[in-house]
């Protein structure tokens, strides 16, 4: 594993930069159950590393998540997300959230994820309620009109 791209955030913090993957198979979205802080089901994610593009990191991290190869990568948004710490304690994050098409079979990687398969509106709502979905990925589903 590399070292996460450093910046500064709008409030002068220290902040790395990261990528998330929404990658969907007809009206189901792929989701893991990660098995590292933050927890709870959440898209493939990952730090940029330095020297390293947005677009590089998203066909790495989703490699590493998944096995499966990314294909159309479709910048959705851009953002400094507060209080969205991870495991190496940087609680600032400047995400790159993409949707992407993908191809290959998904395997699970035992590092990352307890869990890993695409999951219907319906699903992800319930893992919400069950106060499941990693905050993140909460957030964006619900700015995205999926839950
Ligand atoms: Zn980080």
């Amino acid at each position: 594993m590399g070292n996460p791209k450093l910046g500064i955030s709008n409030d002068n913090r220290p902040m790395h930069y990261s990528v998330g993957a929404i990658i969907k198979n007809e009206d189901k979205y792929l989701l893991i159950d990660r098995k590292s802080p933050p927890y709870g089901f959440a898209g493939l994610a990952g730090h940029v590393d330095e020297n390293e593009e947005p677009v590089q990191a998203l066909y790495r991290e989703v490699y590493e998540e998944s096995s499966l190869s990314v294909l159309n990568p479709r910048l959705l948004l851009e953002e400094e997300v507060h209080d969205n710490t991870c495991k190496r304690g940087i609680d600032i994050h400047y995400w790159y959230l993409y949707e992407c098409d993908v191809e290959g079979d998904v395997n699970r990687n035992p590092k990352e994820a307890k869990s890993i398969g695409y999951y219907t509106k319906e699903e992800i709502i319930g893992f919400f309620r069950k106060d499941r979905l990693e905050p993140v990925w909460e957030h964006w589903f619900r700015n995205l009109g999926i839950i």
